[in-house]
């Protein structure tokens, strides 16, 4: 019996506790890639929401963002655009830089990734605290996109990430929430 998309979706990821540190469990949507079943229902779930919507790019949030963005793309007919962790760009760069749980990270992108005014959905595959949603968002916005809508597979919302994203004004778009 086939049950609703989402919650089909849902069911597919896998978690695994105390990785990559005790306490932590990790939700891994590799089973949902490896089964071609979940992998178009999954795809279809972001394309049925934004087909017909006035976009320009899909910016994807390395790694597993790249995964899911540009397959979406190309579904929509979209360019892709790659939001990169720091130092793996070969052309002009901007960063934004945010703060993990111990240190600092930073994403960049290309100066010419985006013009100004382009509509921009911006994709990766979770939101935990949010850090890496807003920092990309901001780097895009730098870049002067209009960032349309953040969209992920999953939200934690114990973390409060998709609250901090909603608060800036930005909506955002998941599919599952784990506790
Ligand atoms: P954050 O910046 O805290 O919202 O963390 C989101 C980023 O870290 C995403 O790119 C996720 O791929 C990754 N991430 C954080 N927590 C998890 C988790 N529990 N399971 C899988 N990926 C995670």
């Amino acid at each position: 019996m086939n049950t609703d998309p989402a919650s089909y979706i849902c069911a597919a990821i896998r978690s695994v506790p105390d990785w990559p540190k005790p306490g932590v469990t990790f939700r891994d949507i590799t089973p949902v890639l490896q089964n071609p079943r979940s992998f178009r229902v999954l795809i279809d779930l972001f394309v049925y929401r934004y087909i017909g919507q006035r976009l320009d790019l899909v910016a994807g949030v390395d790694a597993r963002g790249f995964i899911l963005g540009s397959v979406l793309a190309y579904e929509l007919n979209l360019g892709f655009v790659p939001v990169r962790k720091k130092g793996k760009l070969p052309f002009r760069t901007v960063a934004e830089e945010y703060t993990l749980e111990y240190g600092n990270a930073a994403v960049e992108m290309h100066t010419d990734a985006v013009r100004p005014g382009q509509r921009v959905l911006l994709i990766d595959d979770l939101i935990a605290t949010g850090g890496t949603m807003l920092a990309a968002a901001k780097l895009l916005q730098r870049l002067g996109a209009n960032v349309v809508e953040a969209a992920a597979i999953i939200e934690l919302p114990e973390l409060g990430g998709a609250q901090a994203v909603k608060a800036t004004g930005l909506p955002l778009y998941t599919v599952c929430r784990f506790n």
